[in-house]
């Protein structure tokens, strides 16, 4: 049984230095569209973002696109999304992008990126969700971030559950899997 209709993907505005960010960001969206998994994301149509949201759309999967107000008076908008949900806040983007999905995945990107998944992280430590988030570890891309996660669980401000729920793929089907399985546990009220 499929437990993952929707994902949320929060990936780069840029496209990064790499062609290797933007197979990934194709191979995730081929592999969400061969599971049926829906793609939430920021909206926007630059780099791995508009990337990721063009290759669902090509593959015939939906994409539900949430963005602020200020981002479309810049013309960031995507036009072409299943659904564009225009909010007023940042804020209240995060919010939505959370209600909308069952799981999170992180492709490489920069602070946005990051702020989104740790958000995601303390937003289910503080009981606000319980839906499990990926680092899709592009390359090594992630390395230093998980080694610093290390660091802090090692020096005590990170309890060893809570490091464990930080799930880490090598590629978009091992990422799927593991959201998958971890979305299936916590409908069964294990740790997520
Ligand atoms: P960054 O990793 O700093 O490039 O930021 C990308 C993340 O932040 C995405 O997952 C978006 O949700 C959000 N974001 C940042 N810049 C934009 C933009 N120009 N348009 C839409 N969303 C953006």
């Amino acid at each position: 049984m499929k437990h993952l209709d929707r994902l949320a993907v929060y990936c780069g505005s840029a496209p990064g230095s790499d062609m290797v960010f933007a197979d990934a960001a194709r191979a995730t969206a081929a592999e969400m569209v061969s599971r049926k998994v829906d793609l939430v994301y920021g909206g926007g149509r630059l780099g791995l973002m508009g990337l990721i949201a063009d290759s669902v759309l090509a593959e015939g999967g939906r994409v539900y696109g949430v963005i602020p107000q200020s981002l479309v008076d810049v013309e960031v908008a995507h036009a072409g999304l299943t659904e564009l949900h225009t909010v007023t806040t940042m804020h209240e983007r995060k919010a939505r992008m959370t209600d909308l999905a069952d799981a999170f995945l992180a492709l490489p990107g920069g602070i946005g990126t990051l702020d989104e998944l740790f958000e995601a992280w303390s937003w289910n430590a503080l009981g606000y969700h319980c839906k499990p988030f990926c680092l899709l570890n592009v390359a090594g891309f992630w390395n230093g971030l998980i080694s610093f996660i290390d660091h802090a669980t090692d020096s005590g401000f990170l309890s060893q559950r809570r490091r464990s729920q930080l799930l880490v793929a090598a590629n978009p089907g091992e990422a799927l899997e593991l959201l998958d399985e971890a979305a299936a546990a916590a409908t069964q009220g294990m740790v997520w």
